[in-house]
């Protein structure tokens, strides 16, 4: 028997106003996968990520990630209490990471990375530490410990929230930009580690503009336009040989 999908997506909507920014968005993606989302500016991919992990939950449809649930239509008339419940359970299941980092200025790369284990979820602090420092390792920061968020470049930032992320032991990571923010000559660094992550069997979602990177390390590639997901397929599929005309011109004008 094959094993479920990690992520599971279905009929999900949501709008801000009058915007109806997604409009019935359907996906799923096996465990140890990597997913690229790409479309134009605007289309709805911050905000479908964002509700992957409830952390702007959707108005409805449905998200599964490994077995925790949400049925945001049915939420929407829950008391305020199951609601938050329910979201909190989702967002536990996933690391985010921003464009911008989003790091405690005040606080050292060590303990940025062992906030959220120790306070959040009440590890040891000497056991978060030691976690701390491997991951930090992970993303080539050893000896960056006790340094200080401006003391370091765009990238290396980059890789501390990427290493903040990891050490809540996510079922997956959720990657927003990460690196549209930075110098062109960071972005490769960053990319470096993404692809290790993936590499070692993470399951990932990231919204990039970063087309090489998609065809290098992506299992499936969702076009998102108009709060639809459009066309959804390899690399190769979408990105090489798209079968939709919004797809192709999304391409022409970025590539
Ligand atoms: P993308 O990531 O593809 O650029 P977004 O998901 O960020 O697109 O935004 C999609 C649309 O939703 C845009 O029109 C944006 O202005 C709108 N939007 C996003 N977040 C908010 C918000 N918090 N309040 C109002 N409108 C928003």
């Amino acid at each position: 028997m094959t094993e479920k999908p990690l992520i599971e997506a279905t009929g999900l909507r949501k709008s801000f106003g009058d915007n109806h920014v997604l409009q019935g968005v359907d996906f799923t993606a096996d465990r140890g996968t990597v997913t690229v989302v790409v479309g134009p500016s605007g289309s709805g991919k911050t905000t479908l990520l964002r509700g992957l992990n409830a952390l702007d939950p959707v108005d409805s449809g449905t998200v599964r990630i490994g077995d925790v649930s949400a049925d945001f239509g049915a939420l929407a008339s829950a008391p305020r209490g199951r609601v938050r419940s329910a979201t909190a359970a989702l967002r536990a299941q996933s690391g985010m990471v921003f464009q911008s980092h989003n790091l405690f200025p005040h606080k050292t790369v060590l303990q940025n990375v062992v906030e959220g284990p120790v306070i959040v979820q009440k590890h040891p602090r000497a056991e978060a530490e030691a976690a701390g420092r491997e991951l930090l390792a992970q993303v080539g920061l050893t000896g960056k410990e006790d340094q200080y968020p401006f003391q370091l470049s765009g990238g290396q930032q980059q890789r501390v929230g990427i290493a903040r992320a990891l050490a809540l032991a996510p079922e997956l990571m959720l990657f927003d930009e990460p690196t549209s923010a930075l110098d062109p000559e960071l972005v490769g660094e960053v990319l470096a580690v993404m692809k290790n992550l993936a590499s070692e069997g993470w399951t990932m979602v990231v919204v990039t503009h970063e087309i090489r990177f998609a065809q290098q390390v992506a299992d499936q590639v969702l076009f998102v336009d108009g709060g639809v997901v459009v066309e959804r397929g390899t690399p190769t599929d979408v990105l090489t040989h798209p079968a939709q005309e919004r797809t192709q011109q999304f391409l022409k004008r970025i590539l």
